[in-house]
């Protein structure tokens, strides 16, 4: 099996609705996205997927987030912007933006601190 991973971050602000404690309180985050790729064998190019397209898709919907307040746009106005509901919203983004080669996207991480990351895979 091969992986590939592309690493890009956002930055952003939301507040937990559901939650007692810290995060229910507005505040922000510098946020790091991995995205992976999986596939038993490469290409005839000898590559899974080019790292390039993967991060021009993934910045693509990243920029959407980038210096928002989450809870104010889709979908994270009726969900919890936890980094476990935000690794899913971008992982089906990317999925559809690879088209035909979206069954290779395995999956997407959410680092919210240096310590702690949350992961929606396939
Ligand atoms: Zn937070």
């Amino acid at each position: 099996m091969y992986e590939v991973e592309i690493i890009s971050s956002f930055s952003a602000a939301h507040r937990l609705r559901q939650y007692k404690g810290k995060c229910e309180h507005l505040h922000g985050h510098n946020y790091r996205v991995h995205v992976t790729a999986r596939a038993s064998a490469p290409e005839v190019d000898g590559m899974v997927i080019d790292f390039a397209h993967l991060k021009t898709i993934t910045d693509e919907i990243l920029e959407r987030l980038d210096h928002h307040f989450l809870n104010e746009i889709k979908p994270f106005d009726e969900i919890e912007p936890s980094a476990e509901n935000i690794a899913a919203f971008i992982f089906r983004e990317v999925e559809l933006g690879m088209k035909d080669r979206g069954p290779l996207l395995y999956s997407v991480g959410i680092w919210e601190s240096d310590t702690s990351v949350a992961r929606y895979i396939r």
